[in-house]
């Protein structure tokens, strides 16, 4: 009887560490990630870069996906059956048959999907003496995998665990899937300029990108929302209608899919 007691309590011990350990986890990112907004509300004091996705230097607000309520608070069935509205971020793979066609568009890689509503924007955007230019667009899972892995060896080798060792590579690289340039439908403009909302080009995108179908994907007050700090140079293709009700409504994605969906 005294030996099962022990025993019994010894598998508490044991939960309660563990909850320990989630719970340190959770405020650990928590704290981080109201970092990164307090940060991006000061432009002058944040860091270079934000959005995770290319290069390990990036830092960027996505929360581990650990077991939270977040993961799971979605349905498995996606109300964006249109490919267009794909939702990708910190809580959503990219679907595994999610259909891209990879093609070359002055040497950066995109979607054939945005290639004629780009150049007709560019073309409109020229017209009006503005110059735009994409400096990033599709980036493999693969490419993903291998930043990811190797921001998680680097943490097993500075002696984490591996749950550990993985929560942490995700708050400074987005997990393979997560990407929204992984999709191909993603562009980064002009190079990755801090100061991109104060050029004429920013303000031109402002007025007209949702007429060719492109969003402003990580706007300044949706912050907390898309879990990324605002990203002005970072578009997204949906298409011009869904662009168009998306401006009308001043929804961000998470916000617009959401809409979608209560409206089934
Ligand atoms: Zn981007």
């Amino acid at each position: 009887m005294r030996k099962r007691k022990s025993k019994v309590k010894m598998f508490f011990l044991s939960v309660g560490a563990l909850v320990a350990a989630a719970v340190t986890t959770a405020a650990v990112s928590t704290v981080f990630i109201f970092t990164m907004e307090q940060a991006s509300a000061k432009p002058e004091e944040a860091p270079a870069v934000s959005e995770v996705e290319s290069e390990p230097a990036f830092s960027s607000a996505q929360p581990p996906k650990s077991g939270a309520a977040q993961a799971n608070a979605k349905p498995e069935e996606s109300p964006a059956e249109d490919d267009l509205i794909v939702l990708v971020n910190y809580a959503e793979t990219m679907p595994e048959d999610f259909h891209r066609n990879i093609v070359n568009l002055y040497g950066v890689d995109v979607d054939e999907r945005i290639v004629e509503p780009f150049q007709q924007m560019q073309a409109a955007a020229q017209a009006d003496g503005v110059s735009l230019w994409i400096s990033s667009g599709y980036r493999s899972v693969q490419r993903q995998s291998e930043l990811f892995d190797r921001a998680v060896e680097e943490n097993l080798g500075n002696g984490m665990g591996q749950q550990q060792a993985e929560a942490v590579a995700a708050l400074s690289v987005a997990r393979p899937g997560c990407s929204e340039h992984n999709t191909g439908l993603a562009i980064d403009l002009n190079g990755v300029r801090e100061n991109f909302d104060t050029t004429p080009e920013y303000e031109w995108l402002t007025e007209h990108a949702a007429e060719y179908g492109f969003i402003l994907r990580y706007p300044e007050d949706k912050q907390e929302i898309t879990k990324i700090r605002f990203e002005p140079w970072h578009y997204r293709y949906v298409g011009v209608e869904h662009a168009k009700a998306m401006q009308e409504r001043h929804f961000c994605l998470e916000e617009y899919v959401e809409y979608l969906e209560n409206q089934r």
